[in-house]
């Protein structure tokens, strides 16, 4: 068994990296950094499009659609690269890794052609309109409700904690187009553009950072049927498979590492003595960053040798929350009061590990599937 990455793969993370030191080293810094603010999307723009240009921002998509069939190993060698700085292609990851991709297995010829070219051009942001007050790990018992009137939908609710909103000019949405049905079966996913007549969006202040979230309220918001992205009803599946792979999609386990490497550099900057006691945790920590990197990969090699998503998809993103977490903790450990200061490393990496077994589904979500997949309990009540 060989482990070792291939000469093609280690040529292009070396390029990538060398491109990277290049192009952000200017503007990757300050309030382009900050989630969803006005200068972090300004620069989604001009970086995707840099990545664009040179072929790498939909590397992995199929050649018919503006990519070059990369392998998803060299798929995972962009995501490490990105998120280990803090993701510089902001909300457009979402687009090239699981919007464009659900576009293509689901999308009518017209929605290929309108949202793939521009998705591959770095032109466009999108949201993904899921969770509701009510409907959060359990997403499913979803209210949006969706009416069917000629040839539109007219649809009425709520939806919170869209990231990116604010910026974005479609919607990924999840709707209940059938209420008698069986929960499951009634839903829909509708392709939105969020400038639509009814289409409501307010921001909500959070510790992620102040433009990161929002509430989106539909008022009789009328979207052409022609928007549907699948079958009526059928979106329950549409969605499931869009996100199957995306949980590792964002390999969390790279920024950790490449934080607690940071927050060694200061320890040794600042001279700390660091205690037995420290030192075995920051040991543990990087344990664990590397625990969850396997497991991640784990799921890439299912993926490349086209098997269908399994319970290692739940593992890895479990592992992935425990590294953030613990990455987390001996940040404030160690930064100690100066870990209190906004902007620091320690208060970055625990705000950010604090949401982490959060977003896409929460970590308690994640134990019930490895119980119930990979260890085969019986299921709770
Ligand atoms: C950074 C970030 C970005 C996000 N971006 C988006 C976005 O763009 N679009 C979007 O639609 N949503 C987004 N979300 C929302 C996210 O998907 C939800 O917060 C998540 O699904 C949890 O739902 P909830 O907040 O309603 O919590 P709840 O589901 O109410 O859970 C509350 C607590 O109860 C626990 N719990 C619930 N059910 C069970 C159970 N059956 N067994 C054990 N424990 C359980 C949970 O683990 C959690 O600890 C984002 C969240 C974060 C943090």
């Amino acid at each position: 068994m060989e482990f070792g990455w291939s000469d093609e793969d280690l040529t292009f993370r070396k390029e990538l990296r060398a491109f990277l030191a290049s192009d952000l080293a200017e503007t990757w810094t300050g309030e382009a950094r900050q989630l969803g603010s006005a200068a972090n999307v300004e620069h989604s723009f001009s970086f995707a499009r840099s990545l664009a240009e040179r072929g790498w921002l939909t590397r992995h998509w199929p050649e018919e659609h503006g990519g070059a069939g990369a392998s998803p190993w060299q798929h995972l060698v962009m995501a490490e690269e990105m998120w280990s700085i803090g993701e510089p292609r902001g909300p457009q990851y979402m687009n090239v890794n699981w919007i464009g991709p659900s576009i293509m297995a689901h999308g009518t010829e017209a929605q290929k052609q309108l949202h793939l070219p521009r998705i591959a051009r770095g032109d466009v942001i999108w949201c993904q309109g899921f969770s509701e007050p009510d409907a959060g790990s359990d997403l499913a018992s979803l209210r949006t409700r969706a009416v069917r009137d000629g040839n539109d939908y007219v649809v009425n609710g709520r939806k919170v904690w869209t990231s990116y909103a604010a910026s974005a000019e479609f919607c990924y949405l999840l709707v209940r187009t059938n209420a008698d049905a069986e929960r499951h079966r009634g839903i829909s996913v509708l392709l939105v553009p969020t400038d639509t007549d009814g289409f409501e969006i307010n921001p909500i202040p959070a510790v992620v950072g102040d433009h990161a979230f929002h509430e989106l309220v539909f008022t009789d918001m009328r979207v052409p049927v022609e928007c549907r992205l699948g079958d009526e009803d059928q979106g329950w599946s549409v969605v499931r498979e869009a996100l199957a792979f995306e949980r590792v999609g964002a390999p969390r386990y790279a920024r950790a590492a490449f934080i607690l490497d940071e927050l060694v550099d200061w320890a040794r900057e600042h001279e700390v003595e660091l205690s037995l006691s420290l030192l075995d945790r920051i040991g543990q920590a990087r344990a664990a960053c590397e625990a969850a990197r396997l497991l991640a990969y784990r799921v890439i090699d299912e993926r490349s040798l086209g098997l269908p998503p399994s319970p290692n998809v739940y593992l890895a993103r479990a592992a992935m929350v425990q590294a953030e977490r613990a990455v987390g903790a001996v940040a404030g450990e160690l930064m100690a009061d100066e870990g209190l200061i906004y902007g620091s490393i320690a208060d970055e990496q625990l705000r950010k590990s604090m949401v982490a077994g959060v977003a896409a589904g929460t970590y308690e979500m994640q134990l019930n599937m490895i119980a119930q997949l990979a260890l085969k309990l019986p299921k709770g009540r």
